[in-house]
């Protein structure tokens, strides 16, 4: 096994648990987070979530799981590769996504609006309260008590204000680096980029999958359309009609090998230029893991596209209003009779009137599966708007 780089993040090194603990006998801090994570509720929770399309609406789509897995295996062989820390990688990868509502974007923008007059709802931040407050498994404490470095990568985006908020409760801690317009460690700048690696190739896989978009609507893409050519070239008989999904997952592919090495080529260059001698000079460097430019711009081309042509497809929006009411019409509902929740949830929900019972009624039914929160707006609704 390659040894760790310099600057790689060392759990030897870590700046630790909030709560102290005793170190495992045979696992690093990083593995031991790696492995709560996977053994929490909000983790399980994650086969039922969307990514993009409707739980129900096909069982081969990619859930908010699938992603995580493929986000942790692009993180993964790119660390490997740039001798960082897998175990971290994978552990924020696995852990990145816990805090999405039900149905996707379209809940949490639904959240959000609900949430205006009480601090809004942002999912980045939700996962981080998900690790750090809203997992009950402990006996001495609240989260799943993850090491510093696990958590500075979960928060990868941090409005100002919420980062005040953070550095008030936890002085230096992981919103500091918001304040202070530092980078994270590297696996945590890695995960950022393994995510939209991950999510723009499958959601053409998906988006063709669906119907929704076409392979020949893919051709005026020319990040797509440079590997469908070469795959064509090399495999000719890819061309005929009965091979087309083979076609399409072979230019994937090779997309996506691309896209890995160009990560790597570019980081690697980039750490060499600034030569950071531990993880603290990352933190002070700029951004050092990246696509090079002409990869960033042609992947900039491609999420255009899918916003344009999947993410708002009429199809997609209909289903997006019917997850938008389902949201607000719970949070209504929730704020009315707390009691309705889960026993937790409601408690917290009677400490007042005001913002505590909406952050327990946000954290209620961002915790959702899709089909929970489509079974519990039927039970209180008597309305029937998506299937559960
Ligand atoms: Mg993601």
């Amino acid at each position: 096994m390659l040894s760790l780089a310099p600057y790689a993040s060392d759990p030897a090194r870590s700046r630790g648990r909030r709560y102290a603990e005793a170190p495992a006998p045979t696992r690093t801090d990083y593995q031991r987070d790696r492995d709560r994570i996977v053994h929490s509720t909000a983790f399980r929770r994650l086969v039922y979530k969307t990514q993009v399309f409707l739980n129900h609406e096909g069982d081969l789509f990619r859930t908010r799981l699938t992603h995580s897995l493929e986000v942790a295996q692009l993180g993964r062989s790119i660390a490997r590769s740039l001798r960082i820390n897998e175990d971290l990688v994978e552990a924020i990868s696995l852990a990145h996504d816990l805090g999405h509502t039900p149905f996707g974007h379209a809940g949490q923008d639904a959240l959000h609006a609900c949430m205006a007059d009480h601090g809004g709802f942002e999912h980045n931040l939700q996962s981080l309260r998900v690790v750090d407050k809203l997992e009950e498994r402990y006996p001495q404490y609240d989260g799943l008590n993850l090491t510093f470095e696990t958590r500075e990568g979960v928060l990868k985006h941090c409005s100002r204000t919420h980062a005040e908020q953070l550095e008030a409760l936890e002085p230096g801690g992981v919103g500091a680096r918001f304040l202070r317009r530092e980078q994270p460690g590297l696996e945590a700048q890695l995960c950022n980029l393994a995510d939209e690696i991950a999510y723009n190739a499958h959601d053409i896989d998906d988006g063709v999958r669906s119907g929704l978009i076409t392979l020949a609507q893919l051709q005026e893409v020319p990040l797509f359309d440079r590997y469908r050519v070469a795959a064509l070239s090399s495999h000719p008989d890819l061309a005929q009609p009965s091979q087309q999904r083979r076609l399409l997952y072979e230019a994937i592919r090779r997309m996506l090998s691309d896209q890995v090495y160009d990560v790597i080529d570019t980081t690697q260059a980039a750490i060499r230029r600034v030569a950071p001698d531990g993880v603290d000079a990352v933190r002070r460097a700029p951004a050092l893991v990246m696509f090079s430019e002409p990869m960033r711009e042609s992947s900039q081309v491609l999420k255009r596209f899918l916003f344009k042509n999947l993410y708002r497809h009429p199809q997609v929006m209909e289903t997006t209003g019917l997850a938008q009411q389902v949201v607000r019409d719970l949070f209504e509902a929730y704020t009315a009779s707390p009691g309705e929740m889960k026993a937790a949830f409601a408690e917290q929900a009677g400490l007042d009137e005001g913002p505590l019972r909406a952050r327990a009624v946000a954290d209620f039914i961002a915790g959702m599966t899709d089909r929970f929160a489509a079974r519990e707006h039927e039970r209180l609704t008597g309305l029937r708007l998506l299937a559960g």
